[in-house]
């Protein structure tokens, strides 16, 4: 069978290069006789494979010395909780926007543990745009602010940043992480769940800076404080070893391309074929009007009309592409545009929908 266009919002495509060397390698990994799901995590083949992914991680990001980079497991929705647990340690306050789904799920468990206010939404509008917001309403002696960078479901991003002062400010990039270049030291902590850009499922990678680990909630279990993983190199207990390999392969596969910008104008061309087609259709609209909060990775579309939307996810899956369906919470269509989908395949969609819009007037 051929392999296909996959739109999947999650787990997501991963670049064939990666797919291959892996495959060469299952069985027999370098001259350790051994595949890497075999690999003791404390023996000195595995110990330089994730020491490569977290030198990987630290050059593409370009994160400052005085962050951790950490992998844990129990998916972004973790983080949920472990970011209150460990930061509400002063005035167990925290600032929150609302723009999206996984935003709710933060603030709702954020909740359990401190106060945590909301200082903007766009639920008013299905999550479609990026809410503006008024410094005045922030809590100035905060523990944190908490944002989802990139909205997986409804296609939106913060194109500027929160003006937090010193609050730390804690982002969400777990659909967004590696696609373009960010400033990591504007951020307290960035957590993103790999199965969107950087790996299969099973690892959360944490950037944590070092001032905010050591002074979690008494209540913190122990594998949801920072500090255990901090101070045992994300080894206190098994971490996700096959994922965190595969997780160097796609860094090297990004360091090949020549890095993070590279990988930013690839994926702002990507983009801009698919909205320029959309901006331009008569048929097809994007739900995100506002184009400077258009994602650059999850592009949610409409026809306006259901029994349309359904022809066309079922023609273009019969055609080779996969994963369109938009989220329940928003219908109509979906294409996550990852890192790993190719110009390729974007060009190959638009001409699809071109077609599909011409045959069915
Ligand atoms: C997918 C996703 C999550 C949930 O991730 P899990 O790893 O499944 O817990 C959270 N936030 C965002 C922005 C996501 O895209």
């Amino acid at each position: 069978m051929n392999r296909v266009y996959n739109f999947s919002a999650g787990p997501s495509a991963l670049p064939l290069p990666v797919l291959e060397e892996a495959q060469r390698d299952m069985i027999c990994h370098g001259d350790s006789g051994m595949s890497v799901m075999e690999m003791s995590h404390r023996s000195g083949a595995y110990q330089a494979i994730i020491d490569e992914c977290e030198a990987s991680l630290r050059s593409l990001l370009n994160i400052p010395e005085n962050y951790k980079v950490l992998f844990l497991q129990g998916g972004a929705s973790s983080q949920f909780a472990m970011v209150p647990l460990n930061l509400f340690n002063g005035s167990k306050k925290a600032d929150c926007v609302l723009t999206g789904l996984w935003a709710k799920k933060f603030y709702k468990e954020a909740s359990r543990y401190g106060d945590v206010k909301v200082v903007g939404s766009s639920e008013d509008k299905t999550f479609s745009y990026i809410p503006k917001l008024d410094k005045s309403t922030f809590t100035p002696d905060a523990d944190f602010f908490h944002i989802t960078y990139n909205n997986t479901i409804y296609g939106t991003k913060f194109a500027e940043l929160p003006d937090v002062g010193n609050v730390p400010l804690v982002a969400d990039m777990s659909s967004s992480i590696l696609s373009e270049p960010v400033d990591v030291s504007k951020f307290g902590i960035i957590y993103a769940g790999a199965q969107k850009n950087m790996a299969p499922a099973g690892l959360t990678v944490a950037i944590v800076r070092e001032d905010l680990i050591g002074n979690a909630m008494d209540i913190t279990p122990t594998m949801f404080n920072y500090a255990t993983h901090a101070e045992n190199g994300s080894m206190f207990n098994t971490p996700p070893t096959y994922t965190i390999y595969i997780c160097s392969l796609v860094c090297k596969w990004l360091k090949e391309l020549g890095g993070l910008e590279a990988m930013k104008a690839i994926n702002v061309e990507k983009a801009a074929l698919l909205y320029d087609y959309l901006d331009n259709s008569a048929m097809f609209n994007a739900t995100v009007e506002a184009k400077e909060d258009r994602s650059l990775m999850n592009v949610p579309f409409v026809t306006g009309n259901d029994e349309l939307n359904a022809k066309f996810i079922k023609e273009a899956t019969a055609a080779g592409f996969v994963n369109l369906k938009g989220h329940r919470s928003v219908g109509g269509m979906r294409a996550s545009i990852y890192n790993a989908m190719p110009v390729e395949g974007v060009k190959a969609l638009v001409d699809f929908m071109k077609k599909f819009e011409a045959d069915n007037k």
